[in-house]
């Protein structure tokens, strides 16, 4: 099990799982990040990815990632573009570049000094009281994760 973002207190629109994303929220409750898996080429996609983008394979399946990536790039956000992270600013959306190789859009949870090109982070979990649990990239500097 991966460990939860540092603050426990994120704020953010409701998230709603529907049929096809059901299981990858409900890992995310458990604290793990599902993505696609192709088992013609082991190749890996992106959660909603419906067939594999480095062969013809169209039979993916969910599997368990690493949880750990890399920063590509990033906006940060000093007006909030959703009521729900009012109290949250600024908040910071990037792209990361999860082990396996798919890029995910995941807000990043950290000081925001500690952005950089090819900085590691670490897939943590929001658990809002209401809607799914999803997850978020932990830069290593904040609070020091292990
Ligand atoms: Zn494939």
């Amino acid at each position: 099990m991966h460990s939860s973002a540092g603050r426990t207190t994120i704020n953010g629109p409701t998230v709603t799982a529907d049929d096809a994303s059901a299981d990858f929220f409900d890992a995310a409750a458990a604290g793990t990040l599902m993505l696609r898996w192709c088992s013609s080429c082991d190749g890996w996609a992106a959660p909603g990815t419906d067939w594999c983008p480095q062969c013809p394979g169209q039979e993916l399946q969910w599997r368990a990632a690493a949880g750990t990536g890399e920063l590509v790039t990033w906006a940060v956000a000093h007006n909030a573009p959703h009521p729900a992270f009012a109290d949250d600013l600024p908040i910071v959306s990037a792209i990361v570049e999860v082990r396996e190789g798919p890029w995910l859009n995941l807000r990043v949870i950290g000081s925001t000094s500690a952005l950089s090109v090819g900085a590691a982070v670490e897939i943590g979990f929001a658990h809002p009281d209401e809607g799914a649990s999803y997850p978020v990239a932990v830069l290593p500097s904040d609070g020091g994760a292990s």
